[in-house]
């Protein structure tokens, strides 16, 4: 095992990196290139950012038990300190400042050094963006020359360089000294070291593009610079280790899944694609988890990809957009200090702005239905979903929002959306009100309604009441029809073709 052999003096903070970037003689690169090949391989990316971590998920989540008041845990002036430790590692004679190696051999970097802080600080960004300062991550940021000290074999026998899991905890580790030896070490300040391996494989990198151990003592990130720089892996590794409860940084939050009312028959064809009805009815006929563990779009703990920025392919800039990158169930866990209102009949205007109520938590009775179709199944909460990609912040009127039905474990950390509605996510014009939850041990029927111009609002209904049976009934006629229409078309393809 080879040991680093160099440390370069790059060094810089997140807080003056436009500085470091003015006075930077690096070449200029163009971020539409990137752009162009990067959209169809952010999905591939994320994907597998996924794997490992998720195990570690599940494991920890099991293990953790609740701790503290939820409510007082985190005020809403409080600061959690995060410094990233970002390293790029690469090999003797690799071009330090190339970039866009493709395997062929040459001596260029994967990313190279300004993709590796455009990609940090555009997802500091987002997360401030969607929490505010009661998050504040600054990088510190050293390229370290270093040559594999492993190898492995391709599907054709042939022997390649790559850097083993030891190559990784060692530079974990000196990482962390690193951070605390400097003269701006600030000593309440959780280190996540972020490594990248630039320039050869990466035994990791086979696991999972990105890599969050949710190890309090030593919570760190090991990132693949295999694929793009652009996409949501970087907050989504974040997040498996941001914790409101400074004792606890380093256990985050876990994938965010969703109960889909879809259903398919014997044959794999759809035969339900949204519906509305009870809870209880919808397990009853089969409806479960999507077997997707982050099929949630509503954040990056999911599937959900947002607010790239950067250049599109004409050169535009794209403005970085202020959908929150983390659901509203997620944020209640991150902020815990958002002020919510138990689910009882009345309309809720639920909103982003801090003063106002967030959102409406009530606990799951212990023979409640949802205990059983979702691990750890501990509250419900009603949020507002933000529909749709949006330069505008959450808490403008002109952002569009729907009523969001979520699951949220007793720890807060595993987070899923009841997807009940006929449509799936949906917008709905002003003065109509659509059904998203039904739930006869609750007693309650939720409709997402918007009344005006960013008169978003959650409307819940006493079950028994004529006006939530009529509402009820209604949408399952649609249900019926929608369905009606989809087995239809199954009968349809079952045709043999003509001609
Ligand atoms: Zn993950």
């Amino acid at each position: 095992m080879k040991s680093i052999t160099t440390i370069t003096t790059k060094e810089t903070d997140s807080t003056n990196s436009a500085d470091h970037r003015d006075t930077s003689t690096r070449q200029d690169l163009s971020r539409r290139k990137f752009l162009g090949y990067s959209t169809s391989a952010v999905a591939g990316a994320m994907i597998g950012s996924l794997l490992g971590a998720s195990r570690a998920g599940i494991t920890d989540k099991e293990q953790s038990p609740v701790r503290g008041s939820r409510e007082t845990l985190l005020s809403r002036d409080d600061t959690i300190k995060i410094t990233l430790g970002v390293v790029a590692v690469y090999a003797t004679g690799i071009d330090s400042k190339s970039y866009g190696n493709g395997d062929d051999g040459s001596n260029r970097r994967h990313w190279g050094e300004e993709n590796i802080q455009l990609a940090v600080d555009d997802a500091i960004k987002q997360i401030e963006n969607t929490l505010g300062g009661n998050y504040k991550l600054s990088t510190r940021y050293r390229e370290v020359v270093d040559d594999p000290d492993g190898s492995d074999t391709d599907a054709d026998g042939r022997q390649f360089p790559m850097y083993t899991k030891a190559a990784f905890e060692r530079h974990v580790d000196s990482t962390r000294e690193w951070i605390r030896s400097r003269d701006d070490y600030d000593p309440d300040s959780h280190i996540v070291p972020l490594i990248l391996f630039d320039s050869d494989k990466s035994e990791l990198g086979k696991e999972a593009v990105g890599l969050a151990y949710m190890d309090p003592s030593k919570p760190r990130i090991h990132f693949s610079t295999r694929g793009t720089p652009f996409g949501s892996g970087i907050t989504h590794e974040m997040g498996h280790l941001l914790n409101p409860d400074g004792g606890r940084f380093g256990e985050g939050m876990a994938h965010e899944g969703v109960f889909t009312a879809q259903l398919t028959d014997e044959n794999g064809n759809l035969t339900q694609v949204g519906a509305v009805d009870t809870i209880q009815v919808l397990v009853e006929q089969g409806c479960k988890l999507d077997s997707n563990p982050y099929a949630s779009i509503h954040t990056v703990m999911g599937s959900g990809l947002m607010n790239n920025s950067g250049k599109d392919i004409n050169g535009v800039e794209i403005p970085t957009g202020q959908k929150p990158i983390y659901s509203p169930a997620e944020m209640l866990f991150l902020q815990p200090w958002r002020q919510t209102g138990d689910i009882a009949p009345g309309k809720y205007q639920l909103s982003y702005e801090e003063d106002k109520v967030f959102g409406l938590v009530s606990d799951l009775p212990p023979d409640h239905i949802l205990r059983t179709a979702i691990p750890n199944a501990d509250r419900l909460f009603i949020g507002m979903n933000v529909a749709q990609s949006t330069d505008k912040p959450p808490t403008s009127p002109e952002t569009e929002k729907f009523v969001g039905v979520y699951v949220i474990s007793n720890d807060g950390r595993s987070t899923f959306e009841i997807r009940t509605t006929i449509f799936g996510t949906s917008t709905q014009p002003e003065g109509k009100e659509e059904v998203v939850y039904a739930d006869e041990q609750l007693g309650i029927l939720v409709a997402s309604g918007c009344g005006g111009r960013g008169e978003y609002y959650a409307r819940v209904l006493d079950l028994s009441t004529d006006e939530a049976q009529l509402m009820l009934d209604k949408s399952r006629q649609q249900t019926a029809e929608r369905s009606q229409l989809i087995a239809s078309k199954h009968t349809d393809n079952n045709q043999p073709t003509k001609n």
